[in-house]
C-alpha cells in the first residue's frame, strides 16, 4: 500500500468538485492505496489572488477592462508567475514581465515604462507564502510517499512550485503530474513533454492522457524509474495503440475530504473525448477517441453523490453532452431524481425539437454551455463545427423557450477571419440577444500539435511563429507559438474589444462572480425566461 496526496493547485475555478483527482482516488483505493485530495482553489486567500491580479492588471493597463480579463488573462497570469518564481532576481526581470504582458506585440520600450512590477510581486509573495505554509502542513499531516499535481496552463506555475518543494519536504518521496500541460497542451507533443520533463528534475513522472492505470503503477511500484507514462510516447515505444478501458469499469468518483460546500456544484461525467473534431479544439487530441458510460449508471451515480453530499446540482464534465442527453434525461426522470445539471451542448440539429428540450429541462438541465464560436458560415466550416447560424439561432430559441439558460462561448479573430465575417457574429448577437443568457469571448490559442485540425493547417501553411523571445522561452522552458496570418495580436484584441462593447450595448452579461450571476438571472427572468436553478440555492460558501 502506498500513500498519495493529489493536489489541484491554484488557479482553477472552483465551480464544481474536481473530478479528475476524485476519479484517480477512487480507482487507486480499489487497489489498496490511500489517497488524500486537496484543492488550493477552495482557500479564499489563495483563490482571491486571481481577482486581485486582474484588478492590478486593469489598473496598470486599463485596456484590459475591455478584453475580458477573466477568460483571456489567465494565460498571462500563469506566465507572469513563472517569471516571478524563476526570474525575479535577474537584472532583466522587468523586461521579461513586460514581454509577458505585451499582448498587442507593441514595441517593448512602450510597455516597460507603464509597468510597475512591485504590486504584482507583493501579490505573488503573499500568495506563495500562504501556499507554501498550507502545503507544508498538508505534507506533515498526510505523510505521502507520492505527491501529484494537475498540470493545466493555469496551474502550471503552482505545480512547479509545489513539486519542487515536495522533494525537500518528503525524503525519498516521488512526484507526478498529469493533464494537458501548459501552453494549450504540450501533452500532445512527445518532444515537448520530454523537454519539459527533463527540464524539471523534481518531477518524476509525467502521465499523458488517461491517468488511472499509470497512477496505480506508480503507487504499486516504489522502484518504478522516473519517466513519461502514457499517450504518444508509450504507444510509440510499445509499437501499438494505447489500451484504454471501458468507463463502466471505473468506480464512482470519491471526493474524499475536499470541501464540497465550497463548490457551486458536484461533478460527474458520462464520457471521455468527443465524437466531433472541431479544428481548434484540444479535447480529441488529448483523449484520443470517444467512450461513453451507460446513462443508467451515470444517473445512479448522480443520485448517489447527491444523497451523499446533500447537493442537487451537477456540472457534467463531458467535453460534449449531446450524445447522452436523451438517455440521461430518461434515466433521471424514471428515477424521479430531483436534480439540476449543466453541460456542454452543440447548437446543432439535435436541439431544435421543443419537446425534447422540455424533456431535458424536466430532467434537470438548467444551463447549456454552447460553443458557438462564430456566426460566419465560412468560419464555422473552417472550424468543422458542422452547424450553421440559422440552426444555432433555432437551438438558442428552443432551449431558452424550454427554460434552459444558454451560455454561449465565442472566438474573436479566428485565423483567417475577415472583418465582414467578424461582423456577422456581432449581427447574430444582436438578432438573438433575448435568447442568449450570457456570452464569453476568448482569443484563439494556438499550439502546433495540440489542436485537432487548426494545428496541421496552420503549421503546413507556415503561418505560425514563436510567441516569445529566446530569453523568456529559456526561462519558462516551453516554446509557445502564435498564429501569424496577417491579423496582428492588436487586431485580434480590437475584435475582442468590439465584441465586449457589443455585449455591453445589448446588455448581454458575462458573469464571473456570484453577484454577477444573480444579476444575470434577474435579466433572464425579466426577458420572460425561467431561471430554474439559483446559485443562491446552491449552498455555496463563496470562494469567489
Ligand atoms: S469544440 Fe466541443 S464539439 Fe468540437 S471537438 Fe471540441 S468538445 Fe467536441
Amino acid at each position: 500500500m502506498s500513500r498519495a496526496l493529489l493536489i489541484v493547485p491554484h488557479f482553477w475555478d472552483p465551480i464544481c468538485v474536481p473530478l479528475g483527482v476524485s476519479a484517480l482516488k477512487a480507482y487507486a483505493e480499489r487497489f489498496g492505496h490511500e489517497v488524500s485530495l486537496f484543492d488550493f482553489n477552495t482557500v479564499p486567500e489563495v483563490f482571491s489572488v486571481q481577482r486581485a491580479y486582474f484588478d492590478e492588471l486593469e489598473r496598470q493597463f486599463p485596456e484590459w477592462r475591455r478584453w475580458n480579463a477573466e477568460r483571456n488573462a489567465t494565460d498571462l497570469l500563469a506566465m507572469h508567475q513563472i517569471v516571478y518564481l524563476y526570474g525575479r532576481a535577474r537584472p532583466d526581470y522587468r523586461e521579461l514581465v513586460a514581454e509577458v504582458l505585451n499582448v498587442t506585440a507593441a514595441p517593448l520600450d512602450t510597455v516597460v515604462p507603464r509597468l510597475k512590477t512591485a504590486p504584482f510581486d507583493a501579490l505573488f509573495a503573499k500568495l506563495y507564502a500562504r501556499v507554501g505554509s498550507i502545503f507544508q502542513n498538508l505534507v506533515e499531516t498526510t505523510r505521502p510517499e507520492v505527491i501529484g499535481c494537475s498540470l493545466f496552463n493555469s496551474t502550471w506555475a503552482a505545480t512547479l512550485f509545489l513539486l519542487r518543494r515536495a522533494k525537500a519536504l518528503m525524503k525519498g518521496g516521488r512526484t507526478v503530474v498529469g493533464g494537458p500541460g501548459p501552453i494549450m497542451g504540450i501533452a500532445s507533443s512527445a518532444a515537448e513533454v520530454a523537454a519539459f520533463h527533463s527540464a524539471h528534475d523534481f518531477i518524476d513522472y509525467y502521465v499523458i492522457g488517461e491517468g488511472e492505470k499509470h497512477f496505480v503503477s506508480i503507487l504499486d511500484q516504489p522502484d518504478l524509474p522516473p519517466g513519461i507514462l502514457g499517450g504518444e510516447v508509450a504507444r510509440l515505444r510499445a509499437g501499438g495503440p494505447r489500451q484504454d478501458f471501458q468507463l463502466a469499469e471505473l468506480p464512482d468518483p470519491d471526493y474524499g475530504h475536499l470541501e464540497v460546500s465550497r463548490y457551486l456544484q458536484l461533478s460527474a461525467a458520462s464520457s471521455r473525448g468527443c465524437p466531433f473534431e472541431c479544428s481548434f479544439c484540444a479535447e480529441t487530441v488529448f483523449w484520443k477517441g470517444y467512450r461513453k458510460l451507460p446513462t443508467d449508471r451515470l444517473a445512479d451515480q448522480m443520485v448517489m453523490l447527491s444523497q451523499r453530499y446533500r447537493k442537487d446540482s451537477f456540472y457534467l464534465c463531458d467535453s460534449l453532452s449531446n450524445p447522452i442527453l436523451d438517455g440521461l434525461s430518461q434515466a433521471l426522470i424514471q428515477r424521479g431524481a430531483k436534480l439540476h445539471f449543466d453541460c456542454y451542448v452543440r447548437a446543432d440539429r439535435t436541439c431544435l425539437d421543443a419537446e425534447k428540450a422540455a424533456r431535458w429541462r424536466d430532467a434537470g438541465l438548467f444551463r447549456a454551455r454552447l460553443g458557438l464560436e462564430s456566426a460566419s458560415q465560412r468560419i464555422l466550416d473552417e472550424m468543422v463545427k458542422k452547424t450553421d447560424p440559422p440552426t444555432m439561432a433555432r437551438a438558442l430559441k428552443a432551449l431558452s423557450d424550454a427554460g434552459v439558460r444558454t451560455s454561449t462561448l465565442w472566438i474573436a479573430g479566428y485565423p483567417g477571419e475577415t472583418l465582414s465575417e467578424f461582423n456577422d457574429t456581432l449581427t447574430f448577437l444582436r438578432e438573438n440577444r433575448t435568447n442568449i443568457y450570457d456570452a464569453d469571448a476568448w482569443l484563439f490559442q494556438y499550439h502546433p500539435k495540440g489542436l485537432a485540425g487548426s494545428s496541421t493547417r496552420l503549421k503546413d501553411s507556415g503561418a505560425s511563429r514563436p510567441r516569445f523571445g529566446s530569453e523568456l522561452s529559456k526561462l519558462t522552458r516551453v516554446e509557445a507559438s502564435m498564429v501569424d496570418d496577417g491579423l496582428s495580436p492588436g487586431d485580434r484584441l480590437e475584435r475582442l474589444e468590439r465584441f465586449v462593447a457589443t455585449m455591453q450595448e445589448l446588455e448581454i452579461p458575462n458573469p464571473y462572480s456570484l453577484t454577477q450571476w444573480r444579476s444575470a438571472d434577474a435579466r433572464w427572468e425579466a426577458l420572460g425566461h425561467e431561471a430554474r436553478w439559483s446559485v443562491l440555492g446552491g449552498g455555496v460558501e463563496a470562494t469567489r
